[in-house]
């Protein structure tokens, strides 16, 4: 965007959007044009962004298909979706060939700008499988000289192979479900040995911590492709939120530091963190079936003036062998224009749900947040896209936190824990994902580093945490492996959440047990803009000033202390003995992985 844009105001800007919308139609549809959309080379952007459109959809089929979720979109196979996604993506390549970049009006240029980074952002991040090219397995992480996509394709599939099978108790259960035990079971030895249990899963990203672990030789890897590409994900999050990049760091901290303060009492074991803290999800979650999230999300967003159903999202929860090991929501077909009408965007969201409780409804409507958030969208195609990853992450927890409300849990579940005990169990999780940010600016900012000290450093200050810089337990987010710098949009992020929900409550009042302007006011206000306005413009605008931290320091105080539950309660050995069982456990999980792998490879 440039200055003369940023100084419109709202109105002009919503006009703005629609002169250029109705643009691109007219230039599909004529031969002729008015002077004004003449400018050179603006028949052939158009024709580029008409082909890119039918190309978004074709992509996103072959995508929906691909995940599992059905066989056919809009009543066509596989085949056929990907036969025309090979066919589009060749005269796409022709159109922007046939596009004299160097002549645009900026207008034009924008737009052409826009669809580039829409098919760089769109390219699949695994190269395609075949016969003698098969994706990549976790094992190939640990083959020396693999570069680094291979790397990062290897170690997101460790999260698969490993992460959706973690041994509790004899029987396998995926990732989401061995942390959401880990604030529920109340033993405090079987809790640190299905906290261990995740070991394996750290052994196969970072090995024994050393220079050479797959981690580490992906970090280095990635550090110099940015260097080389000039990309840095902490400096997007800046230009997101239209600060300056020396504050990204500096507002971590100091949520951190707020969050510190409130810290009672000794250290935590790691294995104690979620329990001792998830007092509200012990209290209510026996009340939340597996069966009953979906409607209880459904139920809320029909509430707030978003009905699920009505907009088409199509939801995917179930485990299932091979299906992507994390929560995420992706468009199945764009918002465009058909004729004179709008088709509004539909999205899927996929999850591997093994049971209910308070964190897997509020990851789900946080993945709710998102598919409301793409029916909203009203851009030509261009623009389509639901902006900048922090932007989109932070709104997807507008609605998310609300389940963190005493007011939410009586009206949905029925009975509600304690304002200070639901809060804080909200926040804990919160100042991981802001103590997971430092640690991959800081891993970002010296790549060489050892990420079990940096992680050490930040959990033991910030979180009160007992260090134990012999585990690689950061290694819980495959965001980590597989797109560094992506934490950093959920930590962050919630800056922005914090800001955003005040705004609404202040524009149209509580929503955290509906509100049906919500969303439709949020759709004008916020969600319908994509790409076409900048992020910190579009926040400025959105919240009357500057993104700022004050918000989400007023909710940090709301958050009852967090107080290390009696030793006695937590049933823990002495530090001295719980280290040398967890050497113990080290080397017989280090085993028993390597033991797993030689099977697999004789098979
Ligand atoms: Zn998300």
């Amino acid at each position: 965007m440039n200055a003369a844009v940023r100084a419109v105001t709202g109105a002009q800007k919503a006009a703005q959007l629609i002169a250029a919308m109705s643009f691109a139609f007219a230039a599909h549809a004529g031969s002729r044009c008015a002077p004004a959309d003449c400018a050179p080379g603006r028949a052939s952007v158009a024709r580029v962004e008409a082909v890119y459109a039918d190309w978004l959809d074709a992509g996103s089929a072959v995508g929906t298909i691909d995940s599992g979720l059905t066989a056919r979109v809009d009543g066509r196979g596989r085949s056929v979706w990907a036969a025309r996604l090979r066919e589009l993506t060749a005269r796409l390549d022709a159109a922007l060939a046939t596009v004299d970049a160097a002549a645009l009006a900026p207008r034009d240029a924008s737009v052409l700008g826009a669809i580039r980074k829409g098919i760089r952002d769109s390219a699949p991040d695994v190269p395609a499988a075949d016969a003698g090219h098969p994706a990549p397995g976790c094992a190939d992480a640990a083959r020396p000289g693999a570069d680094l996509d291979t790397l990062q394709a290897a170690l997101y599939a460790c999260f698969e192979e490993i992460g959706n099978h973690i041994d509790f108790d004899g029987r396998p259960i995926v990732r989401t479900t061995a942390l959401q035990e880990l604030q529920q079971v109340a033993d405090g030895e079987r809790r640190k040995g299905l906290f261990l249990a995740l070991s394996p899963l750290w052994l196969a990203v970072n090995g024994a911590d050393t220079e050479d672990s797959p981690y580490r030789r992906m970090m280095r890897l990635n550090g110099v492709a940015l260097q080389k590409s000039g990309a840095s994900p902490i400096d997007d999050a800046a230009v997101t939120l239209g600060i300056a990049p020396p504050l990204v760091e500096q507002w971590l901290m100091r949520i951190l530091e707020a969050w510190r303060a409130q810290s009672q009492g000794g250290p935590l074991e790691p294995w104690d963190y979620w329990y001792a803290s998830a007092a509200a999800s012990r209290e209510l979650s026996p009340a939340i079936s597996r069966a009953s999230v979906l409607a209880t999300s459904k139920r809320f967003f029909r509430d707030l003036g978003a009905d699920l159903d009505r907009l088409g999202v199509r939801h995917d929860l179930d485990p299932r062998p091979g299906k992507a090991p994390l929560a995420y929501t992706e468009q199945i077909r764009i918002g465009r224009r058909v004729g004179n009408a709008w088709r509004p965007a539909t999205a899927r969201v996929s999850a591997n749900y093994e049971q209910g409780g308070l964190f897997v409804l509020n990851e789900l409507i946080h993945e709710d947040g998102h598919a409301v958030h793409y029916a909203a969208v009203r851009t030509r195609p261009a623009y389509f896209s639901l902006g900048d990853d922090l932007f989109f992450e932070a709104f997807a927890d507008v609605p998310a936190w609300s389940s963190s409300e005493p007011q939410w849990q009586q009206k949905y579940l029925g009975s509600h824990a304690a304002e200070q005990s639901a809060l804080r169990e909200l926040f804990s999780n919160v100042m991981l994902d802001a103590a997971w940010s430092l640690f991959e600016l800081r891993m970002l900012a010296d790549p060489a580093a050892d990420p079990n000290q940096v992680w050490t450093a930040i959990t033991s200050r910030y979180l009160n945490i007992v260090p134990h810089p012999e585990l690689s337990w950061w290694a819980l987010r495959v965001q980590l492996v597989r797109w560094p710098g992506y934490m950093i949009n959920y930590g962050l992020g919630s800056v922005v959440t914090a800001d955003i929900r005040q705004r609404i409550r202040e524009s149209i009042g509580s929503f955290d047990t509906g509100n049906p302007r919500w969303y439709p006011w949020l759709s004008a206000h916020l969600l319908r803009f994509g790409s076409s306005v900048d992020t910190a413009h579009l926040l400025q605008q959105f919240l009357g000033r500057a993104v700022s931290p004050d918000a989400i320091l007023t909710q940090l105080r709301r958050a009852g202390s967090v107080q290390v539950p009696a030793r006695q309660h937590l049933g823990q050995a002495a530090v001295e003995q719980s280290h040398r069982l967890i050497d113990v456990a080290l080397v017989d999980h280090q085993r028993g992985h390597e033991a797993d792998r030689a099977l697999s490879a004789g098979q």
